[in-house]
């Protein structure tokens, strides 16, 4: 019996062929669909400029920030980092909202949406654990670009230590 799916996305290509599939599944199954976003401060010098691309029109500035961020001109505690920080949320709920929209496109009835921070292996985890997910659905890759590896480390690790059933799409 399915009756809650987790499905990670980091708003890449990959993630959303697992949102799609994890959407299927859940409409398929008639099972509650839970999609998870982690923000991690770690990984902010590898977020892609793409990613907050779409952020609103208002927060389009916080996006020149991010650019300076990566170039590691901006500190992070200042007024601009705050507004970084907002802009971070931002594209965090705004990756959440598209996959919602995907799985509900798709079918699925029951969604809920999760933002996170922190180490996106142990949220991932935390979360499915804490929702009695019966199978966890990610994508193969995301947006690191290692591109000769045939599975990135959060979805090697997710699929290692995971306690319930987990697909990596690719
Ligand atoms: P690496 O991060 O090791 O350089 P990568 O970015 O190519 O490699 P992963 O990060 O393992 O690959 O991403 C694989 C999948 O794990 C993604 O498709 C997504 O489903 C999930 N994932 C990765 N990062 C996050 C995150 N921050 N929040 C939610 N899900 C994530
Ligand atoms: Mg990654």
């Amino acid at each position: 019996m399915m009756r809650t799916i987790l499905a990670a996305t980091d708003g890449s290509a990959a993630a959303q062929k697992a949102i799609e599939l994890a959407s299927d599944l859940a409409a398929k199954y008639q099972a509650r669909l839970v999609l998870v976003h982690v923000l991690h401060h770690r990984g902010l010098p590898e977020l892609k400029v793409e990613q907050l691309a779409t952020v609103p029109e208002a927060y389009r500035p916080a996006v020149a920030d991010v650019a300076a961020m990566l170039a590691g001109t901006v500190d992070r505690s200042s007024e601009t980092g705050a507004a970084l920080r907002r802009a971070l949320d931002l594209s965090g709920q705004q990756i959440l909202d598209e996959a919602a929209e995907t799985a509900r496109e798709r079918g699925a009835k029951d969604v809920t949406v999760s933002l996170q921070e922190g180490d996106p292996v142990r949220r991932i985890l935390e979360c499915a654990e804490r929702e009695k997910a019966d199978l966890i659905v990610v994508g193969s890759r995301g947006l690191g670009d290692l591109k000769g590896l045939f599975l990135g480390s959060v979805s090697h690790k997710v699929s290692q230590l995971a306690t319930c059933s987990c697909i990596t799409v690719k």
